[in-house]
């Protein structure tokens, strides 16, 4: 796989620096017992602009999980923004980026306890055009391991230990030669794809999982799910089982980096189509999602200003 290519410069201990100088050490808490939060935000350079698609939502989702998980740390949106304003001018973008600010603590340190350790933000940039191919769908894969609950790690935080049910998930399913995995809960409810979130629809009917919120509150399926509501379609909140996976209308997948997909199949079962060697097809909320989001993207929705935190 091509090495992943950074932006020349990164926010790290609450200056900007050029990337290279932004290290920690090896016996780092954050790096020994994944104590970090972190966000993935995707950015966009359209008509010589930059835009941050939905910046102040990740920033209250990465906060928030600060909180739930103790680390102490605390900025205010004010103070967010302007060294996210700062930092994209300084890597002076022309392209589409994705955006990783994460608080973490840089502290080497045995136990991993919290007393006495001090937590951080820092932030990174990298280009990123499409991360999942333009044409088709995902081929998905059931998971043998359950993503985790609430009652194990807090399920709204993105948490970086906590992904290593996502790594254990995904890292299955590409040795078996699928694109990625789908996650259920202890009861064989479907929650999500391993990083994204999913919206069934099922006879017609739009239907997101009630599991309990074991599933990360994405920011691309609310955005979707308003996208919907805006264009007049009901959405429903149900336990969503592999069965009604097998014979779905549509799987949609939403995330950062995946933006909104579709999985063509699951464990080799085409999604949509009755016969089992059938061809798999976009469907007709897919297609809707797309052009709706490309155009939130560029500007062209009703809904782009609420959306998009425009770097002047
Ligand atoms: N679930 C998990 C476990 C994730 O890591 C992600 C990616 N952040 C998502 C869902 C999708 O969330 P978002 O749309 O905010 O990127």
């Amino acid at each position: 796989m091509a090495k992943t290519e950074f932006m020349k410069f990164a926010y790290f201990d609450k200056e900007i620096v050029e990337f290279e100088k932004a290290t920690v050490s090896i016996a780092t808490h954050s790096l020994q017992y994944g104590t970090t939060c972190f966000g993935g935000i995707r950015g966009y350079y359209r008509n010589g602009k930059v835009a941050i698609f939905r910046l102040k939502d990740h920033y209250t989702r990465l906060m928030s999980a600060s909180k739930m998980l103790g680390f102490e740390y605390f900025i205010t949106w004010d103070e967010f923004k302007d060294i996210v304003t700062e930092l994209v001018k300084k890597n002076d973008i022309k392209e589409d980026f994705y955006m990783r600010p994460f608080v973490f603590c840089k502290e080497p340190r045995l136990s991993p306890k919290k007393a006495g350790l001090d937590f951080d933000l820092a932030i990174y940039m990298l280009p990123l055009a499409d991360y999942v191919s333009s044409e088709g769908g995902l081929n998905l894969m059931s998971s043998t391991y359950r993503k985790y609950n609430d009652s194990a790690i807090p399920t709204k935080a993105k948490a970086g230990g906590s992904y290593i049910n996502s790594f254990l998930a995904t890292s299955d399913a590409q040795r078996n030669g699928y694109d990625d995995a789908l996650m259920f809960d202890d009861a064989g409810n479907v929650v999500e794809v391993s990083v994204a979130n999913i919206i069934l629809v099922y006879r017609g009917q739009i239907i997101i999982p009630d599991t309990g919120n074991a599933a990360l509150e994405g920011i691309t399926v609310r955005s979707a799910l308003e996208l919907l509501e805006y264009n007049g379609y009901k959405i429903n909140r149900g336990k969503i089982d592999r069965s009604m996976v097998f014979t779905a209308d549509e799987l949609l997948v939403t995330g950062t980096a995946m933006k909104i997909t579709y999985a063509e199949s699951l464990d080799r079962r085409p999604i949509g189509q009755l016969d089992f060697n059938a061809k798999p097809e976009a469907g007709k909320f897919h297609k809707l999602l797309k052009s709706e989001y490309e155009k939130v993207i560029n500007g062209e929705h009703e809904l782009s200003s609420e959306w998009l935190f425009v770097v002047e």
